[in-house]
This record gives C-alpha cells, structure tokens and sequence, in this order.
C-alpha cells in the first residue's frame, strides 16, 4: 500500500480516506504492491475525489491536479 498522500496536493495527511476509482480490482490486492485505482485523499480535496470516482483513477487525478494545481498557489 501507499503512504497515506493525497494525489491532488502531494502531502501526507492523517485526516482523509481512500477513493476506489472505476479500474480498481479488488482482486488484485496483496500485501505487497498498491492496487490500480486506489488513491488517498485528504479531506480538503476528498469530496471532488468522490465526484470523480466513476472514472479511472489516472483520469481523475489529471483532472483534480487540473481544477487544484492550475493556479500557482501551489
Ligand atoms: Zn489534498
């Protein structure tokens, strides 16, 4: 599994959840390697995580990083 990062601001955070997108396998889970599809969210931008989840993950995070990042307030 990942640290728990947020895939739209890059920080580690305690306080967010995990975000199953469309092309997350449950069966391709192990001890071992972080599954596609699984991404962690911190609170701030968890809800429009949630919003996205219909898509692929990659998807979705191109297009979260695109709404948060696109400022320079970065
Ligand atoms: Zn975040």
């Amino acid at each position: 599994m990942k640290p728990a990062i947020c895939g739209v601001c890059g920080r580690f955070q305690i306080a967010g959840d995990w975000v199953e997108f469309q092309d997350y396998d449950e069966s391709q889970l192990t001890s071992l390697t972080h599954p596609a599809g699984l991404e962690f969210f911190c609170n701030e931008h968890l809800g429009e995580a949630l919003k996205l989840a219909s898509q692929d993950a990659s998807s979705a995070l191109n297009a979260l990083k695109m709404t948060y990042l696109s400022d320079s307030s970065v």
